[in-house]
């Protein structure tokens, strides 16, 4: 059914006439419940609460349920906003949450970790022609995700009979999680190898718990085995089993999604310091090696922590250092808050939590003490000058303007690297000069049974395109296998 007949549909007509446009304008944007901030940077507990149902029915009256729904073209995965929306408006929830998982796998994750005010909520009518507030659309895909899920009615997709194709996934995070799903879903036998002992990938060794709770991505992956899917974990696909080795078990075709784990460095004196590390270990350490819980995994937990760098990872990371005690946790950026690339939200959540922030501030040193442990760092102070390739305005050294302040852990996050183990141990596999995986628009890559997404094929983005690519890729794969 296309747009405009679902458009059409009865209830959707008759719940259009029920309000004026303009009651429906003059309608705030719900604001969703956090815990307090004094409270919530002691803990790990999720910081938003989600929206009661009178909230979210509130917000879904927002929605003027237009006849060419910009939003829609705002989400990277096309998800039906105004059809789950309005569904949300008449009460029909698990409908709506059904409409989301036609075109995203992981809603409740999402829904939580997605930018929406850079992507759907940013084509929203309000925002573009009306001066307000979009639709609260993240929200309100947050709320039918969690209804369902705790509703104990989650729908288990339909599963194709079984085809007896082996295919396999290399990577267990979003981008490999959505290839499993559809694959599953198509009647394959898929098995996803994973370097890790957990399961999720950047979800769960990365996003901490306040922001993305691990009990969320557990639902999904207890749906991927009900699925049928097979999950090998502590395997690392290029060392502990190779591409070969697949081909020689029967495996017909492989998508890798092994993301882009390899830390970046700044290269200056003093990065390897005691103390300084990347925001990689320092998170891995402590979401997935228990290093807050039972205390096997060391972690410095310093008193002044420096984070380099402005992004979603850099604010996860110097959140994580405010709970873990630090009296000072610093964000270091090179240019001005406004180029920050992090979500606005969690550069908000970072500031009401006590973070503090320094922007165009560059670090050219740390200094170590006597026993080879970072004591200090000096950085040089900046200025914005014209905008770089990118149309960020690029940041500039203001001369002779350096200083010099106390540091015992600095945490460097300034962007991450494919992980090279996989595209180097695949013969005649195409690599770009950035060590990302070639592939074209079906994401197959130079090597015909080989498809890939995510991280590997992006450097670092966002979950849902990762998801996005796990999708299209199992898409391709699938007519691939046919025409064989
Ligand atoms: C701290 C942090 C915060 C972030 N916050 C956000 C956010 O708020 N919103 C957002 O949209 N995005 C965010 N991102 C980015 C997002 O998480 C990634 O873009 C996304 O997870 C990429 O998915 P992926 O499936 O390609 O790779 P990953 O999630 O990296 O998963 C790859 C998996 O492959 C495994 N693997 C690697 N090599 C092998 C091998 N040889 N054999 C077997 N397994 C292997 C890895 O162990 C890993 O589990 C964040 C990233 C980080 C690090
Ligand atoms: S653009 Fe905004 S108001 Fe229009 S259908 Fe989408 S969410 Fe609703």
């Amino acid at each position: 059914m296309d747009n405009n007949t679902k458009r059409n549909e009865p209830w959707r007509e008759e719940l259009r006439k029920s309000i004026k446009n303009k009651e429906r304008a003059d309608k705030s944007r719900v604001h969703m419940r956090e815990l307090p901030a004094d409270y919530r940077n002691k803990n790990n507990e999720e910081v938003n609460c989600g929206l009661t149902k009178e909230e979210a029915l509130n917000e879904a009256k927002r929605c003027l349920d237009c006849p060419a729904p910009s939003c829609t073209n705002g989400c990277p995965v096309g998800i039906d906003i105004p059809q789950f929306v309005k569904n949300i408006e008449r009460g029909e929830i698990l409908e709506a949450a059904k409409i989301i998982k036609q075109t995203s796998a992981l809603p409740a994750v999402c829904s939580r970790v997605c930018p929406q005010e850079k992507q759907c909520e940013a084509e929203c009518i309000y925002a573009q022609k009306m001066g307000k507030e979009a639709v609260a659309i993240g929200y309100l895909e947050r709320f039918a995700a969690d209804y369902e899920r705790e509703s104990g009615q989650m729908a288990v997709p339909e599963c194709a009979p079984s085809n007896g194709i082996k295919v396999a996934a290399v990577g267990s995070g979003p981008a490999g999680l959505a290839f499993a799903s559809d694959m599953a879903k198509r009647g394959y036998s898929v098995t996803v190898f994973e370097a890790l002992h957990e399961i999720g990938g950047v979800l769960k060794y990365g996003i901490p718990e306040f922001r993305l709770p691990n009990s969320i991505i557990d639902v999904e992956i207890e749906m991927l085995k009900k699925l049928g899917v097979e999950i090998v974990t502590n395997c690392i696909v290029g060392k502990t089993i190779t591409f070969e080795d697949l081909q020689a078990q029967g495996y017909k075709a492989l998508f890798v999604g092994s993301g882009a784990g390899l830390p970046r460095f700044m290269n200056i004196p003093g990065e390897n310091l005691i103390g300084v590390m990347s925001s990689n270990e320092y998170l891995t350490r402590i979401n997935l090696m228990g290093a807050l819980r039972d205390g096997d995994t060391p972690v410095l937990s310093g008193k002044n922590v420096a984070i380099i760098g402005g992004g979603n990872t850099a604010m996860d990371a110097v959140r994580t250092a405010k709970r873990l005690g630090a009296e000072h946790a610093m964000i270091v950026y090179r240019r001005s808050e406004a180029e920050m690339p992090a979500r606005i939200e969690e550069i908000k959540h970072a500031k009401e939590e006590g973070v503090e922030f320094m922007p165009l501030h560059n670090p050219i040193e740390y200094i170590g003490d006597e026993k080879g442990r970072v004591k200090q760092m000096r950085l040089q102070k900046m200025e914005l000058g014209e905008p770089d390739a990118s149309g960020r305005r690029s940041p500039v050294e203001i001369p002779g303007a350096i200083e010099t302040i106390d540091v015992d852990t600095v945490i460097v996050s300034i962007g991450v690297s494919p992980n090279p183990l996989v595209p180097s141990s695949i013969k005649d596999l195409s690599v770009s000069k950035w060590g990302t995986i070639t592939v074209n628009d079906g994401m197959q890559s130079s090597v015909p049974t080989i498809f890939a997404g995510g991280d590997i094929v992006r450097g670092g983005a966002t979950v849902i395109l990762a998801m996005g690519d796990g999708r299209r890729a199992a898409a391709a794969m699938d007519e691939y296998l046919k025409s064989c």
